[in-house]
């Protein structure tokens, strides 16, 4: 057998293999009897809205529903988007030129690039970043230039320090506020100040707005499109996965500048026909919902409290992690531990994989979003408070080195 005949080489670059080695590891840890906490995936564990299921219900069973949408999405799901923007954002976007339906974030995401950008050209990525950002340049034959998020600079880019050699070459820098997984926010000051950058060297920006509606106290997160000169230099990605517990649905949408939503959906039409009806009116009654009187409480609400209860529990643990202010993520500096391990020095990935094997918690190595990521993991809130607290006693005893005497002595 020939090995890599049928299996492109563009296969490697995409992703982190880290990923496939925590679903392994789970594997291992359950076939060997241990009760998992899954804190590594960024799956919402609630459900849709009661009137968001019954939309879809009804939706289903009408049997005019079942044709080709077409790749822009229905005029009331683009329609009822552009209202939430304006209602969300103050935002004013044409439905017909500036925004189009996408198969979730990810799908916009995932072909930024090819739609965008020619092969050869450079773009500017957070590193760490959501792994399809570095995918989706990968596929087109794109080259990454990264700019670092750093506890020195509070996780936010430091835009004076992408140089303007940096800024000539890039087509386009990706921004991702409220992020994932480092979970910081981004306020209108610095969406300015990367516009007046963009502007200058004739750059696009493209803002990840996947968290927009899971910030914590009191947190509103803004547009970029709201900046000064949003609308002409940048996109924005909504997605209603997370903020309205649609993740399987795929449905999201990308707005702003129309020349490079128009690239999208130029490339999309040559490649998927469409959303499924049913989840377009699913999506009209989430966004209907959220801007009406009797708006069920934010995404951000559950979080917020799991937030609250695991950060202290963890503290309290021994694990001095930082309050985020957004998303359903601790993105946490390695723990101080207590005892050292025959493999060497703790990296993410080491403490990771004995954290899982020793005590059933699975998280994700920072270094899986990047080499900036070294020296962090990654914890999803995406459990009930009670198996955040059983999370936490089990981390504590990891770290004090009882969960290894334990599990020595067991065996
Ligand atoms: C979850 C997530 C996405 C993808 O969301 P979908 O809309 O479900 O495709 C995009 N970006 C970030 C940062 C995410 O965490």
């Amino acid at each position: 057998m020939t090995l890599g005949k049928w299996r492109s080489n563009r296969l490697d670059e995409l992703g982190s293999s880290i990923f496939a080695e925590v679903i392994q590891w789970k594997k291992e840890a359950r076939a060997s009897g241990m009760n998992v906490i899954d804190l590594d995936i960024g799956s919402p564990d609630k459900p849709p809205s009661a009137a968001v299921m019954e939309t879809i219900s009804a939706a289903a069973l009408n049997p005019k529903q079942y044709g080709y949408m077409g790749t822009r999405g229905s005029d009331a799901f683009r329609q009822t988007a552009a209202e939430w923007m304006a209602f969300r954002f103050g935002v004013q976007v044409d439905p017909e030129a500036e925004l189009l339906s996408l198969m979730g974030s990810q799908d916009g995401l995932a072909h930024l690039a090819m739609a965008i950008c020619n092969p050869g050209d450079e773009v500017l990525l957070p590193n760490p970043g959501y792994p399809i950002y570095a995918g989706s340049l990968a596929i087109a034959g794109v080259k990454p230039i990264f700019y670092p998020l750093t506890a020195e600079n509070g996780f936010l880019p430091d835009v004076e320090a992408i140089t303007e050699e940096q800024w000539r070459r890039a087509t386009f820098i990706l921004l991702n506020y409220p992020g994932n997984p480092v979970s910081t926010v981004a306020d209108m000051a610095l969406f300015e100040l990367v516009l007046e950058k963009a502007r200058k060297h004739d750059v696009l920006v493209i803002n990840d707005a996947a968290y927009s509606e899971m910030a914590f106290d009191g947190f509103v997160p803004p547009s970029i499109l709201a900046a000064d000169g949003g609308m002409e230099r940048a996109i924005e990605i909504h997605s209603l996965s997370k903020s309205y517990n649609m993740a399987g649905c795929r449905i999201g949408f990308v707005t702003g500048n129309r020349e490079a939503v128009g690239a999208l959906r130029e490339l999309k039409d040559n490649i998927d026909y469409g959303i499924f009806s049913v989840v377009q009116e699913a999506g009209v009654a989430a966004l209907k919902e959220a801007m009406s009187p009797s708006a069920p409480p934010k995404a951000g609400r559950l979080y917020e409290q799991r937030r609250d209860v695991f950060v202290q529990a963890l503290q309290a643990n021994g694990w001095q992690v930082e309050k985020p202010r957004a998303t359903m993520f601790l993105w946490a500096a390695l723990p101080d531990m207590a005892w050292a391990h025959p493999d060497g020095p703790w990296t993410s990935r080491l403490i990771a994989r004995e954290l899982l094997e020793q005590t059933g918690v699975a998280i994700i190595p920072g270094e899986a979003f990047g080499s900036e990521g070294e020296g962090y993991v990654r914890l999803a809130l995406v459990m009930e408070e009670e198996r955040l607290l059983e999370a936490a006693e089990r981390i504590g005893r990891f770290i004090r080195g009882e969960a290894r005497v334990q599990q020595h002595s067991a065996t």
